[in-house]
């Protein structure tokens, strides 16, 4: 039994069976780069699902966390600490808005929206009714808020009855939009560009439109920035590109580059009219290790102009993703921005592909149930885009 083998069976006799993971055995990283156990290298265009933006080992990062470790772990939020206050000084900086909740994961940013926009909603008119429209075939979490949310009937429905007061639009159709709005409409949540949905961009007269819609009735506008945030798509929040600016929004994924930390943002007209003390809270949320990470991953961007690096690589993967589709039959479309593309299959099991892909010594994604998704580190070089189109195409 090769080590692997063993690993595999022992963890899956205590391991909830949720995922059908793939047959490797992870154990270090460097740079672009993952190691098995078996010590076979990975050339790492997932990055743990658009989380690793820095790669592994990044300078100064790991020194951040060890030396964050001696000082102080957790504290709890009934005090305040340092990394808290540079984390939200950075992320407030990062995209104009005005006040940070911070969480451990995505799925618990997004419950933190719903509740600050009824929240709002309910400072209003008292009404305890209130509804939020999300888009079909979007993701924001698992947990019974976020699920709620999400525009997927194969992940509600074992979990049904879910929160109540959802109604569900077509993204990029404006019109859709409209038909749901009610004037117990409470807020529109959508990611800025879907990520588990099939690589989807909002287009520029959606989001506007959508925000315009937002504006004249009083209704939240929340962004999901969770996978496409953080310098990922050319800018720091893709909404920027979009000249239009959420009332909330959710981050998590890369904000802290490996430890697990979300946050959700509200704009001042939103953080001076929702959640006060004694509505919202979280033991470990914002504690000074996860905030030292998301300070360091901030001053590193800042630093070595990492999404300045996305903007220069990108027409050169585009480039590349494009021929790729030219000559490939089953390769029909590519969709995506900056580091965020997916290459659309017909005809073949998008599982079997990345399953070769992964012998082959590359590990790249799907989404929805026919694209190839690529999430590099935004710190990936011209030669790891040579060498992950080859490793593609070898598994083709
Ligand atoms: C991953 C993701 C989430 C959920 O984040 P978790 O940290 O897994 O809870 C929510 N929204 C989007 C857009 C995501 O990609």
């Amino acid at each position: 039994m090769s080590k692997t083998e063993e690993y595999i069976s022992r963890s899956e006799n205590v391991i909830l069976h949720t995922y059908n993971r793939f047959p490797v055995v992870l154990e270090k990283g460097e740079g672009v780069y993952l190691t098995d156990v078996e010590g076979k290298k990975y050339l790492d265009f997932g990055a743990g699902i658009a989380v690793f933006a820095l790669g592994y080992h990044y300078q100064d990062y790991d020194e951040a966390l060890k030396n964050q470790i001696d000082q102080l772990i957790h504290t709890s939020n009934l005090y305040y600490n340092v990394p808290l206050m540079t984390a939200g000084e950075a992320v407030t900086k990062a995209s104009g808005l005005s006040k940070v909740f911070f969480t451990n994961s995505g799925t618990e940013a997004i419950e933190g929206a719903i509740k600050a926009a009824r929240k709002y909603a309910w400072n209003k008119d008292g009404c305890t009714d209130h509804e939020i429209i999300a888009m079909k075939h979007s993701f924001h979490g698992r947990s019974m808020g976020a699920l709620s949310v999400t525009g997927n009937s194969h992940y509600q429905e074992p979990f049904k009855p879910l929160i109540g007061g959802i109604r569900f639009a077509d993204f990029n159709d404006l019109e859709s939009v409209k038909a749901q709005v009610t004037k117990k409409t409470c807020a529109i949540i959508l990611e800025t560009v879907q990520g588990e949905g099939g690589i989807y961009p909002a287009t520029k007269e959606f989001l506007q439109g959508v925000k315009k819609i937002c504006e004249e009735n009083d209704i939240l506008l929340i962004l999901d920035e969770i996978q496409c945030g953080m310098g990922r798509t050319g800018s720091m929040y893709a909404w920027q590109e979009y000249g239009v600016e959420p009332d909330i929004m959710t981050t998590a994924k890369a904000l802290g580059c490996g430890v697990p930390v979300g946050a959700f943002v509200l704009n001042e007209k939103t953080a001076n009219a929702t959640l006060v003390p004694g509505d919202h809270g979280t033991t470990y949320g914002g504690n000074p290790f996860a905030c030292a990470a998301v300070t360091k991953v901030f001053e590193l961007f800042e630093k070595n102009h990492i999404v300045d690096h996305v903007n220069e690589l990108t027409p050169y993967l585009e480039k590349r993703l494009d021929k790729l589709v030219e000559k490939y039959d089953f390769l029909s479309a590519r969709r995506g921005k900056g580091f965020m593309q997916g290459l659309v299959v017909t005809g073949r099991p998008v599982g079997e592909i990345l399953k070769k892909a992964l012998e082959n010594g590359l590990i790249v994604l799907s989404a929805g149930s026919d694209v190839i998704r690529l999430v590099p580190p935004l710190v990936i070089e011209k030669e790891h885009i040579d060498e992950m189109i080859e490793k593609l195409e070898k598994s083709f």
